[in-house]
């Protein structure tokens, strides 16, 4: 067990099966994408980890940039207008892969698809190592994904409880709330 600010999680998925599912997840993209040299685009700061060990056993040419999706206020005060800051590769014509560490009910995935998809980019394909099939409530397709996990919230390899927990090695799963 471990506890990170208010609340204690339990081991969940160990750092081996991590490594196991992205080159499974590795396998699959290679496959899919031979003869082409895909643009990876990982959306920070959850995938940082994921992206990297993706990377690293990714056997062909390849490139990455890292996105973020910002929120500003528009020019009507209550309107929030989304934005991807970072990306520094021009994506026309080019097959696109999004690396994202968490899909729960996908809002964030389908801002970011949308937001990219006027990039011109030839082909989009979404790659997220968990998904969370109980809340997920979208249409678009994710193309890889690496493990459907039951909707309970989760910490470690790169994702944070209040930016605590993204250096773990593994995965821990919520257990209950401490008694402060
Ligand atoms: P969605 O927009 O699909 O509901 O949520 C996606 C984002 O919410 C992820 O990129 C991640 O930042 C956060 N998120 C969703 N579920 C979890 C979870 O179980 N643990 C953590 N740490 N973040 C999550
Ligand atoms: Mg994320």
């Amino acid at each position: 067990m471990i506890q990170l600010h208010d609340k204690i999680f339990k081991p969940f998925i160990s750092s081996g099966e991590l490594d196991e599912t992205v080159s499974n997840m590795v396998q699959e993209v290679t496959k899919d994408l031979a003869g082409e040299i895909p643009v990876f685009v990982a959306i920070l700061n959850g995938s940082f980890m994921f992206a990297s060990d993706f990377l690293k056993k990714y056997p062909s040419n390849c490139e990455i940039s890292f996105l973020k999706l910002a929120s500003y206020e528009g020019t009507s005060s209550t309107l929030k207008v989304k934005q991807l800051v970072g990306l520094n590769t021009s994506l026309k014509n080019r097959t696109v892969v999004v690396l994202e560490d968490i899909v729960d009910t996908g809002n964030t995935i389908v801002e970011i698809a949308d937001l990219l998809a006027n990039e011109g980019a030839k082909d989009i394909k979404i790659a997220s190592l968990f998904y969370k099939p109980e809340v997920y409530s979208k249409d678009l397709t994710i193309d890889y994904i690496g493990m459907s996990i039951p909707n309970k919230f989760i910490v470690g390899y790169g994702l944070d409880y209040d930016e605590l927990g993204r250096n773990l090695p593994e995965v821990y799963q919520f257990y209950k709330q401490t008694d402060k």
